[in-house]
């Protein structure tokens, strides 16, 4: 069969591209180099909007009976003062569901790959994509390596490229840059924490930050941000390292005092990269194939989930009006540019805020007194408030 579209990568981007394709009669065709269910290095935290998204992919019932809802944040900030904000209607602005959720990527994935698979979709696990075939100015297809060793080439006239961060096309389009930002993340899990309710929890200790996300009860994803400088070193003992980080995180060492570390520590860094629009046609980058910046403020499975929906906007358009140049397909990063420009302004501003000690504290002191800021601003990460809200928010309205 030769499909309208293929997909590489079956993680929340690909997979939700796919159904959506596959929802507008389209024949698409995803391959993954995994065989779901598979683990993923996440902090397993999904925003209030996202959701809305999930609803809309018909996965949202199924999200419902393994997620915890968290109907809010608690921030420590790096002189201990703790802020708790909560997810709420802000103004006109409501979320999808007053509550963000925990939820273990194994599940939420294997979850979409299931929509996929109920769906006219042809599915190839373990297939690893090893190449892009360029013809002119376009991507035709791409070359693969199924799980028997076999070559396939595999050609559409457009290619979805949700191959994640490590993405094969993105790579071979020459469009991946190294960002400055160099940090990485130790990831695991933490069982017998007290007191783990409704709260995700956020620890500010620059140069680090951790989130603990409780994902079922007594147990808690943890993940420890750190210049990926001071990690290095460590890396054929991250366990040792991890367990270090966390006592010198004073306010996290007492949080998670009497709980012991329940898995191995992974490690995944630089967290940062950017990605170029493609330049050549038949191509379009979902998710974490078009870059990522840091996790802090956990929308990267929203906007994994967000751009599929403005690429395949786009793909439908250009694929019946059988034009998939880099023209016809522009309007994709228009959109993408449109839906997440501001947001990553603020998420920018909130990454010095937090790299540094003094404005850390002074941040928390002024959110302390200002509670309808501090939901504003978990409304803006929580992607339900528009990010122009806070200019009016510290203005003072
Ligand atoms: C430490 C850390 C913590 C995070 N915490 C959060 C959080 O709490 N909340 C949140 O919303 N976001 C979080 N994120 C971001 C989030 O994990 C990603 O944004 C999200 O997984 C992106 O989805 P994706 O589908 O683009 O990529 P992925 O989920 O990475 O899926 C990519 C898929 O492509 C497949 N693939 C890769 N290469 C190939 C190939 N060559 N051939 C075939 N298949 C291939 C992989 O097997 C994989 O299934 C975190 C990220 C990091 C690094």
């Amino acid at each position: 069969m030769t499909a309208d579209v293929i997909v590489v990568g079956a993680g929340p981007a690909g997979a939700a591209t796919a159904i959506l394709l596959a929802e507008h009669g389209l024949s698409v065709r995803v391959v993954d180099r995994a065989r779901f269910p598979r683990p993923k290095i996440c902090g397993e935290y999904l925003s209030p909007e996202a959701p809305r998204l999930l609803d809309r992919l018909g996965a949202l019932k199924p999200v419902d009976a393994v997620a915890r809802p968290l109907a809010g944040m608690r921030i420590t900030a790096p002189d201990g003062r703790v802020l708790v904000g909560t997810y709420r209607r802000i103004d006109s602005w409501q979320p999808y569901r007053e509550h963000a959720m925990a939820i273990p990527r194994e599940a939420l994935d294997a979850i979409l790959v299931d929509r996929v698979r109920a769906l006219p979709v042809e599915l190839g696990e373990q297939v690893r994509v090893t190449d892009v075939i360029v013809s002119g100015d376009r991507v035709v297809g791409v070359e693969a390596i199924d799980g028997d060793h076999r070559r396939l080439t595999l050609r559409a006239p457009l290619t979805i490229a949700a191959d994640g961060r490590a993405s094969v096309i993105a790579q071979r389009l020459g469009l991946r840059r190294a960002h400055r930002l160099q940090r990485m993340a130790l990831v695991t899990y933490v069982e017998d924490v007290a007191d783990l309710g409704r709260y995700g929890e956020i620890f500010v200790d620059p140069p680090d930050y951790a989130i603990l996300n409780p994902i079922a009860p007594g147990r808690a994803n943890l993940s420890v941000v750190v210049p990926m400088a001071h990690a290095v070193p460590w890396s054929a003992r991250l366990d040792a390292f991890f367990d270090a980080r966390v006592k010198q995180l004073h306010h996290l060492a007492r949080r998670v005092a009497g709980a012991r570390r329940a898995a191995p520590v992974r490690a995944m860094g630089p967290l940062a990269y950017v990605v170029d629009p493609p330049r050549a046609g038949g191509v379009l980058l979902v998710g974490d194939a078009a870059g990522f910046f840091d996790p802090f403020t956990g929308e990267g499975i929203f906007s994994g989930l967000r751009s599929a929906e403005l690429a395949a906007e786009t793909a439908v358009h250009a694929l019946r009006r059988g034009d998939v140049s880099a023209q016809a397909l522009a309007g994709y990063q228009r959109a993408r540019r449109l839906a997440f420009a501001d947001k990553e302004r603020v998420t920018r501003a909130l990454q010095f805020v937090i790299g540094h000690r003094a404005l850390a504290n002074l941040a928390a002191r002024l959110l302390a007194r200002r509670p309808r800021l501090l939901d504003v601003l978990l409304g803006v990460i929580g992607d339900f408030v528009p990010p122009r809200a806070l200019l009016t928010g510290i203005l003072g309205r």
